[in-house]
């Protein structure tokens, strides 16, 4: 059994060095942009859905290594998926990094985006792991830009003042 804290440094060692559809998509039909004013994460993120099929997904930007792999993780996992399959992940990564949903005694779909659950106890990376998925639910929903301190933002409530 591998250490889960060396398997964290190890995906996001990872990701930072080869970030997965990193870059610009051609023929977006979906774009949002996030900011962690908190860090001062921003990436971009586009789509291309076809009907409810996520068939193209490209993020860029400047964020810190955390931000950065789970973007790269984000994009490798929902790409092929259906807007519904992403929005359940959205939802299920973001109980897991505020500490509400139990990994070991909820069912979910997180797989090896599991590796993320160790953010709870970094209250200050929480936002910098789950905007990548914040602007992703942005994008599903045409709303352009999304900040993790927004009081529009539909997941601020649920984020905290952490
Ligand atoms: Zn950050």
């Amino acid at each position: 059994m591998s250490d889960p804290k060396s398997l964290y440094q190890e995906v996001i060692l990872d990701h930072n060095r080869k970030p997965r559809n990193f870059g610009t998509l051609e023929h977006a039909s979906h774009k949002a942009e996030g900011h962690n004013p908190l860090c001062g994460d921003h990436i971009g993120l586009a789509l291309k859905l076809n009907g409810d099929a996520i068939e193209g997904i490209a993020f860029h930007g400047e964020a810190c290594a955390i931000c950065k792999a789970s973007a790269s993780m984000m994009t490798a996992t929902v790409k092929g998926k259906t807007r519904q399959d992403a929005e359940t992940l959205i939802r299920e990564f973001r109980d897991m990094a505020t500490g509400k949903l139990d990994l070991q005694r909820q069912p979910h779909h997180l797989g090896r985006l599991a590796v993320f659950a160790g953010v709870r106890d970094l209250p200050v990376r929480v936002k910098c792991a789950i905007l990548p998925w914040h602007t992703l639910h942005a994008a599903l929903n045409s709303v352009a830009s999304t900040s993790t301190e927004a009081d529009e933002d539909p997941m601020h409530a649920t984020i905290g003042d952490a």
